[in-house]
């Protein structure tokens, strides 16, 4: 198919499934129950996959409600999702530094508080600009990043209230889970319980106020937990990672790349830096186009990392350099320059995921989405799967 993806599918690029990635977000939502929202985590450019594409495609599987909100962690995508037209409500959960809190009220964010010294500033710039501004809570039961801690919620609500008073509007109070996709629940649910009690210490609602709305689910929690809230917050579940030991999501970004140069080689020939593979017979090598400095993990290669090349696996082969891998072909003697490798995703029968290559890391899905780099152009698809054959 000639069309403008050929051209960005020339060297190496992600190919992401946009309608999988909202069949993922629906199931999300059918397991989060009728009477619970869903804010999409759509941080970090969408988990590395182009928030400006993704959020679209999150509305549009919502339509006509849409979601009740965006999720990110840094003003600056933020601000890039009001350049992109999101004008629904952007909730920003990372501590923002005190110095970003003016740029936040402009672009009408709404930060998540984890101290009563910068909800103070956020109150007081909402008196200069005239306008009520919005705020989240964050209760700190565990996690030890950031929110106020959930035992001391007596002391802390009433002092909330009171700064917040005619000047913000508290929209909803919320908790993050450590370990929601361990095997052990336990404590996650003594999460819960901290968060509860923290809750029920706070000052109600005055006559007239929105109710405060509540949450903590993340992808595994939506899945494993069902705890009664208002809204849940997946991420990695609609971007395609497992999220806990039970959950299977549809696979929505592959990784592919050209077949550069295919050469026999003759036994004793080495490869990489190092050179720390020698061809023990007469081999077929091929040279792929893509490197480290596209974001695939240099220690991939000596954790037995693989590609597909025509639905087959091939075993990479001494170190990644940073713009080239190359792998053993000698299987797949049909290989030719031009050809396509899937290093993530699906070809024929055959599929890596995301989270064997994370496993084989030692790290995880998220680490290697986010890490995808620049280099690689995003390829969207609405139809069905594209496969590695053009
Ligand atoms: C990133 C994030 C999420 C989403 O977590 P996943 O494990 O990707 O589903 C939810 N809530 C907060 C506060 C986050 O920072």
């Amino acid at each position: 198919m000639l069309n403008s993806s050929t051209a960005l599918r020339s060297r190496a690029w992600v190919d992401v499934d946009l309608q999988a990635l909202k069949r993922n977000l629906l199931r999300v939502r059918d397991a989060a129950g009728a009477g619970t929202s869903v804010v999409p985590m759509v941080k970090a450019d969408a988990y590395g996959l182009g928030a400006a594409r993704i959020w679209p495609a999150l509305a549009e599987a919502l339509a006509p409600d849409g979601p009740w909100g965006l999720g990110v962690a840094a003003l600056v995508e933020g601000e890039a999702l009001r350049r992109d037209g999101w004008t629904g409500r952007v909730v920003v959960f990372s501590p923002l530094p005190p110095g970003e809190l003016t740029r936040a009220a402009a672009a009408g964010l709404a930060p998540c508080f984890s101290d009563l010294h910068a909800l103070r500033a956020w109150a007081e710039l909402a008196a200069e600009t005239g306008r009520r501004l919005p705020f989240q809570l964050e209760v700190d039961t565990g996690m030890g990043r950031a929110g106020l801690p959930w035992s001391e919620a007596a002391a802390w609500g009433a002092e909330v209230v009171r700064i917040g008073g005619d000047l913000l509007v508290w929209e909803g109070c919320y908790t993050h889970f450590h370990s929601a996709d361990e095997p052990d629940l336990a404590p996650t649910v003594e999460q819960w319980r901290r968060f509860r009690e923290a809750l029920v210490q706070l000052p109600p609602e005055e006559n007239g106020a929105p109710r405060r709305l509540l949450h903590c689910a993340n992808s595994a929690a939506t899945w494993r937990c069902g705890f009664d809230a208002d809204l849940v917050r997946p991420g990695i579940f609609l971007y395609g990672g497992r999220a806990g030991p039970d959950t299977e999501p549809e696979a929505v970004a592959a990784l592919r790349a050209r077949i550069a140069l295919v050469r026999e080689v003759p036994p004793g020939t080495t490869v990489g830096y190092g050179a720390t593979y020698a061809a023990s017979g007469p081999e077929r090598w091929g040279t792929l186009a893509i490197g480290y400095g596209d974001g695939l993990p240099r220690r991939l290669a000596t954790a037995g990392g693989e590609a597909l090349v025509h639905g087959r696996r091939v075993p990479m082969i001494g170190r990644i350099s940073m713009d080239v891998t190359v792998v053993d072909l000698t299987g797949v003697p049909e290989a030719a320059d031009g050809d396509v490798a899937t290093l993530i995703g699906r070809d024929g029968a055959e599929e890596i995921t995301v989270d064997e290559v994370a496993s084989r890391c030692g790290t995880i899905s998220y680490e290697i989405l986010t890490g995808l780099g620049t280099r690689l152009p995003r390829v969207y698809s609405t139809g069905p799967a594209r496969g590695a054959a053009d």
